[in-house]
């Protein structure tokens, strides 16, 4: 934990140019720069040499290096950075800070792939995470995680304690119902089994439950929607008109309930070729742009259709943790925008109440 704040003592002056110049700072998770109040201390070791501490108020770790990069070419000297990641609100529900949904208009867009590997993102931007399988009809998350065959354990026959892979808290409703039996669900059973394993996991602390949920825009999914405290939601789509008609009707379902959409995520977006190295739109481009701009919802990511994606997942491997895949970097930048996305709105928000109050 870092101490008090003694940025404003002794030789303050001297750090002015370092604080304007971490303000100056942007990209598209860090959208208004470094904020004073997430700068705890700067000292200068040497000459030319300084050393900053930062709390980050959302999970964005994997930009240090480009923030460092920035001051010392700005500044012409040599910054280290030290950050964490603390997030300054309450938590929403029990000991978790925010739950965000991911969902989709229709199936097989590769929406459990994506939130699998937000979730390790985010905890590779140096998050608290855990992701619960809400995908009552084709539960996924176990195999993607390795977890195949694994039974839910409890410690004091009340709770059940949650997976824990790939340094991720995990759960799913797979566990609790055969998927076989899925298609007689109705909308309050499946938001019953929902709040089940919301209630009755020993989640412990989190900065983020990332729930993976059941595609379509039904009844089933209406009601589990209505029924989470959720933060927001994401919609993964590919760039088919077919998918990007079920994804508009996603948009339409969470205003109705209230759930901001924090933006669209394309996967599938183009294939890389492997002899030009050239993107090609296999499914067409643009797409999702088009339909995040008539929704005013920002597109968080486009990720490409890549082997590499696929048969990771099938080996229970999450490629947005392995650092020598180039994709990894697409999950991260998607998940810092993600979670910076939701800080900003909930910032907003919380101006807007004081201004109300006035
Ligand atoms: P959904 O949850 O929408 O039904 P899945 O996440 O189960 O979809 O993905 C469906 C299939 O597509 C899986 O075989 C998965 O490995 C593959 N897949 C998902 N995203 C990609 C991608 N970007 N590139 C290649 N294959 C992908």
């Amino acid at each position: 934990m870092f101490g008090l704040s003694k940025i404003f003592s002794g030789k303050s002056t001297e750090k002015a140019p370092m604080l304007e110049a971490l303000a100056a700072y942007r990209s598209s998770a860090f959208a208004i720069g470094i904020e004073q109040s997430w700068v705890k201390d700067i000292q200068q070791t040497d000459g030319k040499s300084w050393h900053v501490k930062l709390v980050l108020p959302f999970a964005g770790l994997g930009e240090i290096h480009d923030i460092e990069a920035f001051i010392n070419q700005k500044l012409a000297c040599k910054v280290t950075i030290e950050a964490q990641v603390k997030l300054s609100e309450a938590s929403k529900f029990k000991q978790i800070k925010h739950i965000i949904l991911v969902a989709s208009g229709k199936g097989g867009v590769g929406k459990s792939t994506t939130a699998v590997n937000l979730a390790a993102a985010l905890q590779q931007e140096g998050a608290k995470v855990g992701i619960l399988d809400a995908d009552i009809y084709g539960p996924s998350i176990p195999l993607l995680l390795g977890l195949q065959g694994a039974e839910p354990k409890t410690a004091d026959n009340k709770h059940l304690l949650p997976f824990e892979a790939h340094n991720l808290k995990a759960q799913s409703i797979g566990f609790l119902v055969p998927s076989d039996d899925a298609t007689v669900w109705r909308g309050p059973m499946a938001s019953g089994a929902l709040n089940q394993l919301l209630n009755e996991t020993d989640w412990g602390k989190l900065d983020y439950l990332i729930v993976d949920m059941p595609p379509g825009t039904g009844d089933i999914q209406l009601t589990m929607s209505q029924k989470v405290p959720a933060s927001g939601t994401v919609i993964i789509t590919t760039p088919q008109d077919l998918a990007l008609a079920d994804a508009q009707k996603g948009i339409a379902m969470f205003n109705k309930v209230n759930v901001p959409v924090l933006g669209l995520i394309e996967n599938m977006s183009y294939f890389l070729c492997g002899h030009c190295g050239e993107p090609n739109h296999v499914f067409g481009k643009d797409g999702a742009v088009t339909l995040a701009h008539r929704h005013g919802v920002p597109v968080l990511a486009t990720i490409p259709l890549a082997t590499e994606i696929r048969e990771s997942s099938e080996q229970g491997h999450l490629i947005a943790q392995n650092n020598a895949e180039s994709i990894s970097e697409t999950y991260k930048t998607a998940a810092r925008v993600l979670v910076s996305s939701l800080y900003y709105q909930q910032a907003q928000s919380a101006v807007e109440i004081v201004i109300t109050d006035d």
